[in-house]
């Protein structure tokens, strides 16, 4: 369960979340970005050549995802080749992969990283994230800037 911070409420988190999958124009498509853990299980079985789910599934998985081998177990990364247009302003040139965040780990690695940044606001906060995570969508990390009750105090200030 993740503890709640100051900054931004756990239901406020999930009204960000859910603004962002009502934006989806194809729900039907698979979204890189709210991988549940579910799904991640599903997408490590698809990369080791198990029949889960369907074939569109596993090749989703296959054009997107690898696994690293950790002891006896396998992460799974996300190709940072798939995402081009990000590949060429990322911060770890050097770096193929990065682990996959998962949808239940959201909130807590959000307010880590938006909090490490000492709430620089987007900027900070979204190259913080996907120097770390392979699957971080710009506009939830606007969102979740965007209400963060510290900055929104900030903003206030800089206007009064
Ligand atoms: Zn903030």
């Amino acid at each position: 369960m993740a503890i709640a911070n100051t900054f931004m409420s756990i239901e406020t988190f999930e009204e960000i979340i859910s603004s962002y999958t009502a934006s989806l124009k194809n729900e039907d498509q698979q979204n890189l970005y709210l991988i549940s853990q579910d799904t991640y299980e599903d997408i490590k079985k698809a990369l080791l050549g198990e029949q889960v789910r369907n074939t569109h599934f596993r090749k989703w998985a296959r054009n997107h995802f690898c696994y690293i081998t950790v002891g006896a177990d396998q992460i799974v990364h996300v190709k940072l080749n798939s995402r081009k247009e990000n590949a060429k302003n990322n911060i770890n040139r050097n770096i193929h992969s990065l682990p996959v965040l998962i949808r239940e780990n959201m909130y807590t690695v959000f307010c880590a990283a938006h909090l490490d940044v000492s709430h620089k606001k987007l900027a900070g906060t979204y190259d913080k994230l996907r120097s770390e995570w392979g699957n971080i969508n710009r506009s939830l990390v606007k969102s979740f800037c965007e209400r963060c009750s510290i900055c929104a105090v900030r903003v206030n200030r800089q206007f009064s």
